[in-house]
């Protein structure tokens, strides 16, 4: 029996292992890959303490930090979480070929972007065709970019990127745009940005990068729109659904934590990152939010109050 599984290896399960660990908890962490969604990154530049790191290095660290603990404390198991159970009086982990116990339960499993589907979409995923303007951003500087996606993740991108690009062109499936009126204002108010509604995107093309894509307006005429990067915000699937049944979820699936805490409906879970309804999803937010679930499961497990 463990005293904590923590389930994930991106930056809020790793920075939960290294608090486990340091509190000398029996600690197991179960995850697919170490490094998270943003392993992909060619350069993350704000990873507090360190300018520019690559998502690779950045993964490759988290699995040195961990490292630091294994067999002092910290167990290790690069398997992938197939099932849990709230047995009352602990929690079962079950992964393809093993099955384990645990006092408490940290999940950490993070979230991935909804894909938009289209011809040609998977072939210029990152070469053109991005899920990130924070990380992505700064590479289409005066450049005539594409934002897909009518709430305020859509508009927010297009008005970060309006800072540097040459024009944003804000494209929305639907007749209106889900966003904030303020945020909408705000946006089109900005001479760079303009939108389009009802677009329908059919295609990206280009000759190995990105250099446009075509949509189909509501009368089903198509149109062509010149772009160098498109980036894609129709929202994040949240992996909660081995946990949905276990721990409160809001409408999108998020796990719902006290955000002082970091603990869900379940008294024995508790949560952090990309996977719960906190407002913002960034590498140094899931880590944050992790250290403070351990500092407040930690509470509960040396008080055995759970
Ligand atoms: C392309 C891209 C670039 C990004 N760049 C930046 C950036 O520059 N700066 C920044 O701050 N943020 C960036 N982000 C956002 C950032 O990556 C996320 O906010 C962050 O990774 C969330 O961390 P997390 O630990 O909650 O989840 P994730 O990083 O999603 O990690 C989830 C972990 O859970 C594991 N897992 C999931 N399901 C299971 C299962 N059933 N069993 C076992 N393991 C499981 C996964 O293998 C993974 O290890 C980027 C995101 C993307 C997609």
């Amino acid at each position: 029996m463990y005293d904590l599984i923590i389930i994930g290896g991106g930056p809020a399960g790793v920075s939960a292992c290294v608090y486990a660990a340091r509190k000398k908890l029996n600690t197991l962490v179960i995850a697919s890959e170490i490094g998270g969604q943003s392993t992909v990154s060619a350069g993350i530049e704000n990873w507090i303490g360190t300018p520019i790191i690559s998502g690779f290095d950045l993964a490759k660290n988290f699995e040195k930090h961990i490292k630091l603990y294994e067999n002092k404390g910290l167990d290790i198991k690069k398997e992938t979480v197939t099932e849990i159970k709230d047995e009352n009086d602990f929690i079962t982990i079950k992964t393809k070929n093993s099955s384990y116990k645990s006092k408490a339960l940290m999940y950490c499993a993070g979230s991935s972007r909804r894909k938009i589907q289209a011809q040609g979409a998977k072939d210029f995923e990152h070469k053109g065709i991005t899920y990130c303007a924070t990380c992505d951003g700064p590479v289409f500087t005066d450049m005539d970019i594409a934002v897909v996606g009518g709430g305020n993740a859509g508009f927010e991108t297009a008005l970060q990127l309006a800072e540097y690009t040459k024009s944003v062109t804000l494209l929305n499936r639907s007749p209106s745009y889900n966003a904030d009126q303020i945020t909408v204002k705000k946006a089109f108010e900005n001479k760079k940005i303009s939108g389009i509604l009802n677009a329908e995107i059919t295609e990206f093309f280009g000759d190995g990068l990105l250099e446009g894509l075509k949509y189909k307006d509501d009368t089903k005429k198509e149109h062509t729109l010149k772009i160098n990067g498109a980036f894609i915000e129709i929202g994040l699937i949240p992996e909660t659904n081995l946990i949905k049944n276990l721990a409160e979820t809001n409408q999108m699936g998020k796990i719902i934590v006290d955000p002082k805490t970091q603990k869900t409906s379940n008294n024995r879970i508790w949560s952090a990152g990309d996977c719960t309804d906190g407002l913002y999803h960034q590498n140094n937010i899931a880590s944050g939010d992790a250290v403070k679930a351990l500092e407040n499961l930690f509470i509960s497990i040396k008080k055995e109050d759970i």
